[in-house]
């Protein structure tokens, strides 16, 4: 895959974006806490007021820190315009509300993210918006879902927390060819290791809260891509009020500067760690894409330089055996989390599908069994050390 962007990612993680708002040669970028911003000179206050200067108003709208935050993540996903919400949900119901209108139809997968999929399911169907959501790893009968009318496509690949991978090239120029607007959900593959825009998507969503924070610390979510699109998506959340905090950007920001460090030790480990598994007696499945096992691995080759840090597991005896297994892990936080420095584990029922009865979860294919593992940058021998020594205590 080629390199759209100027720099490479290591350098854009670093240097993006942050130049413009340097302040009094300080090296690192200021929190702006500050509500409202004053303007002595009615002429210049009418214009930035109008969008006819660039600056700042009120908080709810833009912030200094956080327009760093927006940069930083458009450089890095090789896109026109970005803009923020207050957590990864916020920005992802914030642009399926200002893009869609009351008939429209919404073509996703069984797979998205648990609060994602109960937007699908529960709450845009209220506004009569169709939301259909196929079988994640039948392209086939995506691609059929969307030729018979899509206004938007919605994608997340690899899936949270089973691991599948969809075919974005595919995907993308089916939804193309009916004129639909595709996002691509890539808070498991960071830019680092995937660009949808590059490959042709509309808009990616990300939580930011997980790999692109890293730190387990801040809240936050971002929307990059096509400039109408985005304006669109600021407009509302400007108006909805879902504002990401100064704070939570600097700490974001912050965990920026590391991302490609991190996301690289965390692929390899994530790899080693799958590798160990596979050929574990007491595990009885693994999902990693990096794995040649894995169903989807070419696919998961053509469109990704690295294959990510998640990966899951189901071991011998079902949600008991993964009861016993949890407590024995020293090296890793049971939380509803993923993307840290820290290793952090947790069955869907408590992290990615929370939102979920255990109805809903057999409905999307979510086995209870399955433990979702994020691995962190810890020395890999002390994680397989770990996960041996829990598994035989198991
Ligand atoms: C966590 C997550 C979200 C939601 O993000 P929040 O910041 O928790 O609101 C969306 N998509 C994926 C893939 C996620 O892992």
């Amino acid at each position: 895959m080629t390199n759209p962007r100027e720099l490479d990612v290591a350098s854009l993680t670093v240097w993006g974006g942050e130049e413009h708002y340097l302040l009094d040669r300080a090296t690192q970028v200021p929190v702006v806490h500050s509500v409202a911003f004053g303007y002595p000179d009615f002429e210049e206050w009418y214009d930035v007021a109008t969008g006819a200067a660039e600056g700042h108003i009120y908080g709810r709208n833009t912030n200094p820190t956080v327009a760093v935050f927006e940069e930083k993540v458009r450089l890095l996903e090789g896109g026109e315009a970005a803009t923020s919400a207050s957590t990864g949900m916020a920005a992802i119901s914030n642009m399926l509300h200002a893009l869609l209108r009351p008939g429209n139809r919404v073509v996703s997968v069984k797979d998205t993210y648990g609060g994602t999929s109960l937007l699908f399911t529960e709450f845009l169907p209220a506004f009569g918006i169709h939301c259909e959501l196929i079988d994640t790893t039948d392209t086939d009968a995506i691609e059929a879902a969307v030729a018979s009318g899509c206004d938007l496509l919605y994608l997340e690949t690899p899936t949270n927390p089973t691991l599948k991978v969809l075919d974005l090239r595919r995907l993308i120029a089916a939804g193309h060819a009916v004129g639909a607007t595709v996002v691509v959900d890539n808070t498991f593959a960071t830019p680092v290791n995937q660009l949808p825009i590059s490959l042709g998507a509309d808009l990616v969503v990300h939580s930011a809260t997980k790999f692109l924070g890293g730190h387990a610390d801040a809240l936050g979510g971002v929307v990059v891509g096509r400039e109408d699109l985005v304006k669109k998506v600021y407009e509302y959340r400007e108006i909805n009020g879902a504002t990401l905090d100064p704070m939570a950007a600097y700490l974001l920001l912050r965990g920026m500067k590391t991302l490609q460090l991190r996301v690289e030790r965390q692929a390899a480990n994530a790899m080693a760690v799958a590798t160990f598994l596979e050929s574990h007696p007491k595990v009885t499945a693994v999902n990693y894409p990096g794995l040649v096992s894995h169903p989807q691995h070419e696919v998961a080759a053509g469109q990704m330089t690295g294959f990510g840090g998640m990966l899951s597991f189901a071991i011998d005896g079902g949600l008991e055996a993964v009861r016993r297994f949890l407590p024995h892990l020293r090296l890793a936080h049971r939380a509803a989390n993923l993307g840290a420095v820290e290793t952090t584990v947790g069955p869907p029922a408590t992290t990615s599908h929370v939102e979920c009865s255990p109805e809903e979860r057999a409905a999307l294919g979510i086995p209870e069994g399955l433990v979702r593992y994020s691995a962190g940058v810890e020395h890999i021998d002390d994680l397989l050390a770990d996960l041996a020594q829990a598994l035989d205590a198991t």
